[in-house]
């Protein structure tokens, strides 16, 4: 079909065959089986590309950033192709009154049929006096934006709730999007965001006609369903017992669990350790770094200091917001932690003596 997803990828040099791949690992990311890659690739034939309005407010363009960059043109290339990005503050080249007649263009003739993407936090103390767009709060361009949209998606932590802009003392008053305009919001968290998991939501808006099951924190679950701590790669140590103590000891060396370094994997959904990132090189927990929980509400606060041993049970705030099967696992897990961490101290066990040069 002219002018459809597909035409727009092969105009831009992708292969059938990269194509394929796309809507492969697409559907993996969103825990389908392989019999509906053809469904996905038969609607991004036939589909054409959605118009996307991405606003900015209080926040790094950090979520940008994670889309935008890209080694090669590859995955985060696909990204940007199968949407058409149409109004972005950051990269479209109007500035000034052109930019607002066209996000006003937009809105209007288009009514309906686009995808509001947010990012950052939304100022709300004072009026909102503090985040200001061409002359109107975040608060009223939000409001404004969200009201003809087909879909509502919040990136980042930020978008999603707050964010480190909320952060205690939260100065400006900041609340995430689905705060200030309310019904459905898709949020995808994370400091940044995922561009993984973003396509794959565009990906089944296209091909099922609707948003994916979110949790009660408005989560895609595909994505947020499952534990980081159960699927770890440095998991097995935990379960041996074996913790990195120091930064760069040699259990850092070795890849052991970095539980006692600050660890928050064991109260943190979401699937780094299955899609990772940059085009599925690494995630944080493999590069040696503990996971500090970005996708959940309040991390900057209830999972900070982020290099301090997580203690026990997790706390109320991380419990209250889970699901009920995301929070038998947390309790579970926390639990075990709390066991591992009595039966580590009984045992002392000790980690090899490092020499400084990689030996026992
Ligand atoms: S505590 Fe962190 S590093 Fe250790 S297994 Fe769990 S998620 Fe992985």
């Amino acid at each position: 079909m002219a002018g459809s997803i597909y035409d727009h990828l092969l105009s831009n040099g992708v292969t059938r065959r990269s194509f394929l791949k796309f809507c492969s690992a697409t559907a993996a990311t969103l825990g389908l089986s392989s019999s509906m890659v053809p469904r996905i690739a038969e609607a991004l034939e036939k589909k054409e590309r959605p118009s996307v309005v991405w606003l900015h407010y209080s926040e790094c363009t950090g979520d940008s950033e994670s889309v935008l960059r890209a080694s090669k043109p590859s995955i985060a290339q696909v990204i940007l192709d199968i949407v058409s990005l149409e109004y972005h503050e950051t990269i479209m080249a109007p500035s000034g009154h052109a930019a607002e007649k066209s996000l006003h263009d937009i809105i209007t003739k288009k009514k309906g049929k686009y995808i509001a993407v947010y990012e950052g936090a939304v100022p709300t103390k004072d009026g909102g006096i503090y985040c200001f767009i061409g002359g109107h709060t975040a608060i009223d361009s939000c409001k404004q934006v969200a009201a003809g949209a087909m879909a509502n998606i919040a990136v980042g932590n930020c978008a999603c709730f707050g964010g480190i802009a909320a952060a205690s003392p939260n100065p400006t008053g900041c609340k995430g999007i689905q705060d200030i305009i309310g019904g459905t919001v898709l949020n995808i968290p994370g400091c940044p965001m995922n561009p993984e998991n973003f396509t794959a939501v565009i990906v089944h808006l296209l091909t099922f006609g609707s948003l994916p099951a979110l949790d009660s924190l408005g989560r895609p679950l595909f994505a947020f369903g499952k534990l980081i701590h159960n699927n770890c790669e440095r998991r097995p140590h935990f379960d041996q017992g074996q913790f990195v103590r120091q930064w760069g000891d040699m259990g850092h060396r070795l890849g052991w669990c970095l539980y006692e370094m600050g660890c928050k994997g064991p109260m943190a959904f979401q699937n780094c350790p299955t899609i990772r990132w940059n085009e599925g090189t690494s995630w944080p927990v493999q590069a040696g770094h503990p996971c500090i929980a970005c996708a959940t509400p309040n991390n900057w606060d209830d999972a900070y200091p982020f290099y301090k041993r997580l203690e026990g049970l997790p706390g109320v705030g991380w419990q209250a917001n889970a699901d009920k099967i995301g929070l038998g696992i947390a309790v579970g897990t926390a639990a075990a932690v709390a066991a591992h961490g009595a039966i580590r101290a009984a045992k002392q066990r000790k980690v090899p003596k490092d020499d400084g040069e990689g030996h026992e």
